[in-house]
């Protein structure tokens, strides 16, 4: 076992924001057997440890003394299906979109909405990854899990993983290796086409197939999202904040044109790009680091960052939109502390 770990290998290639990382331990494993040994390995050096997949959602430490886990278990397969559904189960180290491609080209529906996300499936039920209206668990079946503490494989059925807006049971146990990912999808279209731009761009399509539906969803995002394999970013650095309706009727007399979208009858979500753009820092930058022009939410490493300049840029933020406003933001990208 111990030949399979890696000494100092670099993970800048690894993460989409490219920050420059070591790992002093590294394992790749494309094989689910391999897990107990490295469970036996952090046993036995008492080391931290965390799984790496795509690295599109994650803020790396210059040097991270643990071990990384790199995921590239690989596989897709229909399971099983009724007249109404079809469950398909894929490895963890699948890329996300080209698995969304593979069930629009297999006419299921589910997760056209979901387009173009990077990142791979393992990672996907631990933020509950979400977009235009459309959350993972909502076609999210059961996780198949691999629990290294106990090294045993396990089956967290959905209702277990504790899915909300951008987060999950997953978050609070990095105990749990997700190995695969089982969804139910549909043979017949449900369509969610209440954002704005996802309704107009379909306008006038009749009979809409999951492939028409995802080309849009692709085209919308193209269009306001950097490509990461072009501008180091890891998406949006910031959750939308849920508030009580009393706070976020304030602040909508204060500032009309604040985007707000119904939570429940006590709550609502609003948007954390538009306070941070309303306050004059879309495509601002201070050295290393700073706000994408086309979309204040996402932060860019344009040279050299380490994960120290990107808090500090992202701190700075923080503060001021408290300032302003009197919210807190929360960072969405997982912090991984050096281990
Ligand atoms: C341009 C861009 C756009 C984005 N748009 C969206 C969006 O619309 N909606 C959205 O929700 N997110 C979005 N993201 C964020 C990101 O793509 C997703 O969160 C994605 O699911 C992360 O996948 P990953 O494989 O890169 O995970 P990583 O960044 O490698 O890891 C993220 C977390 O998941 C854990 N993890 C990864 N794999 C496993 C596994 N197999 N088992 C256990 N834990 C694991 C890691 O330890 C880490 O805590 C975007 C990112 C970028 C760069």
């Amino acid at each position: 076992m111990y030949n399979i770990i890696q000494k100092n290998q670099s993970l800048c290639h690894l993460n989409t924001l490219r920050l420059k990382s070591l790992a002093v331990n590294y394992v790749e494993f494309s094989d689910i057997n391999l897990l107990p040994s490295i469970s036996k390995y952090i046993k036995e050096h008492k080391c931290q440890f965390f799984v790496l997949g795509g690295g599109s959602n994650i803020l790396l430490p210059e040097v991270y003394n643990g071990l990384v886990i790199h995921c590239k278990l690989e596989g897709v397969a229909c399971i099983s299906q009724n007249n109404t559904s079809m469950l398909v189960r894929a490895m963890a180290g699948e890329q996300w979109d080209k698995f969304v491609e593979y069930t629009t080209l297999h006419g299921f529906f589910g997760l056209e909405n979901l387009s173009l996300i990077p990142g791979t499936v393992g990672a996907a039920p631990i933020q509950n990854i979400g977009a235009y209206g459309v959350e993972v668990c909502d076609f999210i079946e059961y996780v198949e899990v691999y629990d290294v503490l106990e090294k045993q494989f396990k089956i967290i059925k959905k209702k277990d993983c504790h899915f909300q807006y951008r987060n999950s049971i997953f978050k609070k146990m990095p105990n749990l290796i997700v190995v695969a990912v089982v969804f139910q999808l549909l043979k017949e279209p449900i369509l969610n086409l209440e954002y704005v731009d996802v309704a107009k761009c379909m306008t006038g399509v009749t009979n809409v197939t999951p492939v028409e539906l995802r080309n849009c969803v692709i085209k919308i995002r193209q269009a306001k999202l950097p490509d990461p394999a072009i501008i180091a970013n890891v998406g949006s650095f910031f959750h939308n904040p849920i508030l009580t309706n009393g706070i976020v009727n304030k602040l909508k007399s204060n500032y009309n044109n604040l985007p707000v979208f119904r939570v429940d009858d006590n709550y609502s979500k609003i948007s954390a790009g538009w306070l941070i753009d309303n306050l004059g820092l879309k495509g601002y930058r201070e050295n290393k680091v700073g706000t994408y022009e086309k979309q204040a939410l996402v932060l860019v490493n344009y040279s050299d960052a380490t994960q120290t300049d990107i808090l500090d840029f992202a701190n700075m933020i923080k503060n001021k939109v408290k300032q302003k406003y009197d919210v807190e933001l929360n960072i969405e990208p997982i912090i991984i502390e050096k281990g």
